[in-house]
């Protein structure tokens, strides 16, 4: 099937990095326009433009804090003026924070894994739904993670505003969806990108992590941008309301291959 998003305006927060560029390259390959947002590393921003430009894509990049809603709404109104609109949201910016168990946790970080992850995601939405339901068509699709499901000791934060994340997806389906407007979730595994470097740099760390994955490799940003590109296509057009995992059989429980 070939996929063509033509005339399409979308917008990927996170986009200078890991899946947010896979997403904004495969977006842009398809022929959508795409405005993405990154936050502390502009060169990286300025670097995917310049490929995106060389490549004749129509993109724009704009500096922009998720978890501030000021932010978030001069980067809909910057969209507004160049486009008129957006039909595509893909809220992709998140963080994991610092390891630490819930009762040696410092509040600020743990709030402030909510803030971008949780709340960054809703401003986005909400501005981006008040711009489709009048137009009668959009699709938002957050990037949720396994730990929408899976519990995670140290991250409580981050697996928790991801869980909340995947309500989020159902209830802003549920109200707007008589608008013709789609809302979707998609739960990466373990996807080789700058925020898990860590564990897939360190031998003894990529080989606990391998025995999680079926498939017995981690993803490739690639991976979750092409599922990205058909569930907000039309090719999904019967979607809405549900996350999709894609995470190489994780979410299996590979554990229970040995007996249970
Ligand atoms: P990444 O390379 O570290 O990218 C994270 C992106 O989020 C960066 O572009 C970063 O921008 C942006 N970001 C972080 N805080 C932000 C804030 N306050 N405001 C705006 N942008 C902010 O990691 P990734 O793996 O591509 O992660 C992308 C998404 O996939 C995240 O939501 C993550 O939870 C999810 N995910 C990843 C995996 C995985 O294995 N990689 C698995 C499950 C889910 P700057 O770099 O400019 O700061």
């Amino acid at each position: 099937m070939n996929i063509r998003l033509e005339w399409k305006r979308a917008l990927v927060t996170g986009g200078s990095s890991g899946i947010g560029t896979a997403i904004v390259r495969a977006l842009a390959d398809a022929g959508a326009k795409v405005a993405f947002t990154y936050r502390s590393h502009p060169e990286a921003a300025e670097v995917l433009m310049e490929t995106l430009r060389q490549e004749g894509r129509e993109a724009i990049s704009v500096e922009a804090d998720v978890s501030d809603p000021t932010a978030v709404k001069a980067v809909f109104e910057r969209m507004d003026l160049a486009w008129g609109g957006i039909d595509i949201l893909i809220n992709n910016a998140g963080m994991d924070g610092e390891r630490a168990l819930s009762w040696e946790t410092d509040l600020p970080s743990w709030r402030k894994v909510f803030e971008v992850n949780l709340f960054g995601a809703f401003y986005c939405a909400s501005e981006a739904l008040k711009r489709m339901v009048p137009q009668k068509g959009g699709v938002v699709l957050g990037i949720s993670s396994v730990h929408e499901e899976i519990a995670w000791s140290g991250y409580s934060a981050y697996a928790a505003s991801k869980a909340a994340l995947g309500m989020l997806t159902k209830t802003l389906a549920q109200e707007a969806a008589p608008h013709g407007v789609r809302v979707l979730g998609l739960a990466p595994g373990a996807i080789k990108t700058p925020i898990n470097r860590s564990v897939w740099s360190d031998p003894k760390g990529l080989e606990d992590l391998l025995r999680k994955i079926p498939l017995n490799r981690l993803g490739e940003p690639e991976e979750i941008a092409r599922l990205a590109v058909i569930l907000v296509s039309d090719a999904a057009s019967y979607l809405t309301g549900r996350t999709v995992f894609v995470d190489g059989g994780m979410t299996d429980y590979p554990d229970f291959a040995h007996g249970g």
